[in-house]
């Protein structure tokens, strides 16, 4: 058996807790990684926690975990793309079809029968997936991305989900040079919103509620910052914006920032609040607005961006914490309380 440490969640109200866990034997297609770093994502705690129980269920006990940087330390025989001991990464699929014309398309994360890296069918063992909150994972080669070794690994954990899924919208329209670019939310992924449409040459402003944050926005690489409870500051930007990028992870009021943008401009969700949002519809219709979803991206999009960050040196600002807190940091996610993203050290799960 190849047994591996990990923590998992036995109920949606219970705590992260050690465990160990059975990873496959590497078949020739796989490579098994040595999990070096591990981001924390919203979605690990929405998934945790039952909070999307009505669309995607939680099975327990729960391994979270998509946002894993480690080295290779096996590869299958028929691996080509890595060898062991390079540097590597694992997002949030581990599987898809292959065949359909979303896959054929490079659009993994659009296929019917995608596979989730935590809480997703394992057809290989049965039950489900497991998570990067462990000590190592097996994964087919197609699902496993190069790092460039140029970036910190525990900085680079977080481009796998935060880094695309930010990436991925901001590309897909047209932000460049010229445009001007609303990031709300300044998280995980809004903070990584914020430096990315900064490297594509946007004019970027920062939504946030937390006025702590605000000289981070400006130090992240945003031209303005605006304390979105300030109604006045909300309304001077009114009708200005082609693009905002909402990351919020609860509930809140959508149309304010449906409000800030230009005739025609976009506004993209990828936040994934437990509650059903509303939209004041003129919202929408003043303006022909368009209101659009966004869910991480494909791999070679994810490798495009990895290798972006490569060249532009960037990576997220990570407060790096021992498995032991991971509760704690839970916590402190729930009370917008991260700058900007926690990432597990996974040699303290060595300590259980
Ligand atoms: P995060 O680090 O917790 O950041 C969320 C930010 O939203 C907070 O830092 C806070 O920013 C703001 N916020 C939180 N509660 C708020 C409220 N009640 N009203 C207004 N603003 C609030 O979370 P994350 O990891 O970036 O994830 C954000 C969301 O995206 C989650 O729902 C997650 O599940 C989802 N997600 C989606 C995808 C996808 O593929 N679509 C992928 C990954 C994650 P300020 O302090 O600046 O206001
Ligand atoms: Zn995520």
């Amino acid at each position: 058996m190849n047994a591996t440490k990990a923590y998992a969640a036995a109920s949606a109200s219970s705590p992260l807790q050690p465990t160990t866990i059975r990873r496959r034997e590497p078949t020739d297609r796989d490579v098994e990684l040595d999990i070096l770093f591990c981001g924390i994502c919203h979605s690990d705690l929405h998934a945790v926690r039952d909070e999307w129980k009505s669309l995607i269920p939680t099975v327990y006990p729960i391994v979270p975990g998509h946002e894993i940087v480690g080295r290779v330390r096996r590869v299958g025989g028929a691996v080509t793309k890595y060898r062991v001991g390079e540097l590597a990464a694992v997002g949030c699929l581990v599987g898809s079809d292959r065949t359909c014309p979303m896959c054929r398309a490079d659009h993994e994360n659009l296929c019917a029968a995608q596979v989730w890296t935590f809480n997703g069918p394992d057809e290989h063992l049965g039950g489900v997936t497991y998570g990067g909150y462990s000590q190592r994972v097996v994964v087919d080669e197609h699902f496993v991305l190069k790092v460039p070794e140029s970036l910190d690994p525990a900085g680079a954990a977080p481009l796998l989900c935060a880094g695309i899924t930010s990436w991925s919208p901001l590309r897909r329209h047209g932000v460049a040079p010229g445009k001007r670019v609303g990031i709300v939310g300044l998280g995980g992924l809004g903070h990584m919103g914020v430096k990315f449409a900064r490297a594509l040459g946007a004019h970027t402003v920062a939504f946030t509620t937390s006025p702590t944050k605000a000289e981070d926005a400006l130090r992240l690489g945003a031209d303005e910052v605006v304390i979105s409870r300030d109604r006045a500051a909300m309304q001077a930007r009114a009708g200005t914006l082609d693009f905002v990028l909402d990351t919020v992870s609860a509930a809140h009021d959508v149309g304010a920032y449906l409000d800030l943008l230009a005739p025609e401009g976009n506004l993209t969700l990828v936040g994934a609040p437990e509650q059903p949002i509303s939209v004041p519809a003129f919202s929408l219709l003043m303006g022909c607005r368009n209101l659009s979803g966004s869910a991480i991206g494909g791999l070679a999009e994810t490798q495009e961006m990895l290798d972006f960050c490569g060249e532009h040196g960037i990576t997220a600002d990570v407060e790096v914490i021992a498995i032991q807190q991971v509760n704690e940091a839970y916590e402190r996610l729930l009370r917008s309380d991260v700058k900007y993203r926690f990432c597990i050290d996974m040699a303290s799960l060595e300590q259980e």
